[in-house]
Order: C-alpha cells, then sequence, then structure tokens
C-alpha cells in the first residue's frame, strides 16, 4: 500500500471503514425509518422523526420535544414478531455499520399479548439468531424507567435477576434511564442489582440535578450515560466534580443526542473535551440513532472533526471502550484481537491517508475507500 499514501480519504470514510464499539443504545429508540413502516407506523408519527433535523436548527430546544417522540417507537413493538423484526433491524443496522461490539438496552415492558418476561425472552433470543448470523456480539443492558414506581421497578428487578440467571452470557447488566426530570435515582434497587451480579449503567446529570448527581455517584455505578450537568463548567457542583474525579467511571458520550435535546448548545460545547484533556474514561455512543438520525460513524466523526482528533487517537478510544464493556475477560481479549489486527494489517497506511486538515479543499479518493472495505477482512478475525 506505501504508494497509496499520497491519497487521501476523508475523515467521514475512515470512521466508516473502522470497527466500532457501542456501550449505550436504547433498542426502541434505534429503529430507523424503514422498519418503523414495516412494522405498521403511520405517515404522520414517522414524519415526526424527521422534524428532528428542523429542531437542529432551532435557537432554542428541550428535551420534550425530543421525549413526545419515544411512544411511537414503543407502540411500534408491542407484540412478539414485531419486537422481535425490530431488535433484528437494529442489530443489522449497526453490523453495516460496522460495529463489532453493540450493548442494546430496552426497559421490558408488559403488552397486551406479552408478558415483560416474554419482553425480555424475545429481544435475548433475536440476539442469539443474530450472532452467527451477522458476526457482532450483541449483549443486553435492562432498564429501570425514571416513570416507574418502586413496586413496579421492584417488580421489573426481580424479573431481570431471574432472566439474568437464565440468559448470563447476554443479560449482562441494569439501567436507568427515561425523561431525567421525572422520578430519582433509587440506591436501593440497584443495590439489589449489583449484589445479583448485574453491571450497572445509570443515565445522569443529563439536567442540572446536583443532589441526584451526588446520590449515583456515592452509589458508583460501573458507568454513566451522558454526565452533561457534572464538570462545574456545565452547572456540575464542584462537591460532585471532585467525587468524580477520585472514582472516575467512564462516561458514555451521546453529542448528537445532547445537542438535539438541547443539553449541549453546540457539538464544539460538548463536555467530552473535558474529559479528552484530562484523559478521564469515556465512550463514544448513538443513544437513540433513529430518532436522532445517526450512527456509530457520525458520532466518531464528529468526535474527531470538533476536537481535532488524530485517526491513531479515535483508534485508541476504541481499545479504551472495549475495557469499559461488559463484555466478559474473554470476550474482551477477542475483541482486543480484532482491533490489533485491523491495526497492524490494515490501518497503518490508512492512519496517514486520512485527511485532517481540512475536510473540503482537497478532493478525497472515494474509490480508494471502496476498494479499502475492509470488513469482510477483518471479520474473518473474529
Ligand atoms: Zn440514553
Amino acid at each position: 500500500m506505501s504508494n497509496l499514501k499520497s491519497k487521501k480519504i476523508s475523515i467521514s470514510n475512515f470512521c466508516k471503514l473502522i470497527p466500532k464499539i457501542e456501550l449505550h443504545a436504547h433498542l426502541n429508540g434505534s429503529l430507523n425509518e424503514d422498519i418503523l413502516k414495516q412494522l405498521g407506523c403511520d405517515e404522520t408519527s414517522i414524519s415526526e422523526y424527521q422534524k428532528l433535523t428542523e429542531i437542529l436548527n432551532k435557537t432554542s430546544r428541550n428535551l420534550d420535544e425530543c421525549f413526545h417522540l419515544f411512544p411511537i417507537a414503543h407502540n411500534a413493538t408491542k407484540t412478539k414478531e414485531k419486537l422481535y423484526m425490530a431488535t433484528k433491524s437494529v442489530i443489522k443496522d449497526f453490523k453495516k455499520d460496522n460495529t463489532i461490539y453493540l450493548e442494546l438496552r430496552t426497559t421490558p415492558r408488559s403488552e397486551e399479548d406479552m408478558s415483560k418476561e416474554e419482553y425480555i425472552e424475545t429481544v435475548v433470543k433475536c440476539i442469539n439468531d443474530c450472532k452467527s448470523k451477522y458476526k457482532i456480539l450483541v449483549k443486553l443492558i435492562l432498564s429501570i424507567n425514571r416513570r416507574q414506581d418502586d413496586n413496579n421497578a421492584e417488580e421489573s428487578l426481580k424479573i431481570i435477576i431471574k432472566m439474568k440467571e437464565k440468559y448470563p452470557d447476554i443479560i449482562k447488566g441494569i439501567d436507568l434511564s427515561g425523561d431525567p426530570k421525572v422520578g430519582t435515582f433509587n440506591e436501593n434497587l440497584f443495590e439489589k442489582a449489583r449484589i445479583a451480579g448485574l453491571k450497572t449503567s445509570i443515565h445522569c446529570a443529563e439536567v442540572k440535578n446536583n443532589e441526584e448527581v451526588k446520590k449515583i455517584l456515592d452509589f458508583g455505578p460501573d458507568r454513566l450515560g451522558h454526565a452533561v450537568c457534572l464538570h462545574p463548567a456545565y452547572e456540575g457542583s464542584q462537591e460532585n466534580w471532585d467525587l468524580y474525579l477520585q472514582k472516575k467511571i467512564p462516561i458514555e458520550c451521546c453529542l448528537t443526542s445532547n445537542v438535539i435535546c438541547g443539553t449541549v448548545e453546540r457539538y464544539e460545547e460538548h463536555h467530552i473535551q473535558e474529559l479528552i484533556n484530562l484523559r478521564l474514561p469515556f465512550s463514544i455512543c448513538t443513544d437513540d440513532k433513529g430518532v436522532f438520525r445517526t450512527n456509530s460513524s457520525k458520532e466518531y466523526e464528529h468526535v474527531m472533526k470538533h476536537f481535532k482528533i488524530s485517526p491513531t487517537d479515535l483508534y485508541q478510544f476504541n481499545y479504551n471502550s472495549v475495557e469499559q464493556s461488559f463484555a466478559s475477560d474473554e470476550e474482551k481479549k477477542r475483541l482486543i484481537h480484532v482491533l490489533n489486527k485491523v491495526l497492524y494489517l490494515f490501518l497503518g497506511d490508512i492512519f496517514s491517508m486520512v485527511q485532517i486538515k481540512d475536510y473540503c479543499d482537497e478532493p478525497v479518493d472515494e474509490q480508494l475507500y471502496r476498494d479499502l472495505n475492509l470488513a469482510p477482512m477483518w471479520r474473518e478475525f473474529y
């Protein structure tokens, strides 16, 4: 490949090309418009999704505008068949985007024809069925929604623990998610989950709530989702930030989600900058790729472009994400092996081809990108 060194590929194509790790993706929020149509969603609901691109251009946005979209996807997955189809489509989308490891999360719901237990069984079955077919390692995090009352959350936890014992290779963790303005973090519930062997990932500080953030940090989950209002420069308290620095809990950063929901004004102002500067642990995630019309490649690209990250550093973030994942030690070794092989066999030359300084002036070689489609090759290492 030495004669290729003068050639250029765009940051966007580089991000598509490399194997990626996804640690924060909600199943229902990840559904794309095509699958929503197949699941019987009407045009009006789907066009609501499209309005989000307009929201991006508005001067003031708020979380409520985003949260009213989630029921659309929930209504589309009310039967086992539809839930199975939906799960499969999301796994396929991530695989197409060269994701090699995916942690999906979802809140078990009971519907007319489906209990919470059956909901989980359906998603697990789909993950197992996709395993050999798509060559992507998928794990499941089960969520407690902030809207659930104590009894409902306790009932969910019992079922989650039971299902975790039945499918220990797939069900890895528990999450607290949903509208951050509703409900609160119940440390007793999550302590029970931890004792039962579940990893914990908690949506934290999406909006300013220093009291709750302190409770979450004291509990010390394995990972934090978002953590927008944690650093004092982003409305967090110095006390919480100091506590965070002692614990250094990995943060799942979802840039587009935060910008569209208006919790972060612009990509350049995202708190990932502080984490990069201080070498604190984080991963780059999509959150709800369907609702926010994004994917892992686009999120990696935003990080590279807005924070001037080199291809080598971006690739290093991948290794860090593997470490932060809820995969087993053996699986982590396998993922590192894939990343190493791709790095040593292919990426050395490609790193130097990535056009960093100016994304538009020099023409990039699109044909070269197509020629460099490495995925079929690196899937061999899997
Ligand atoms: Zn989330």
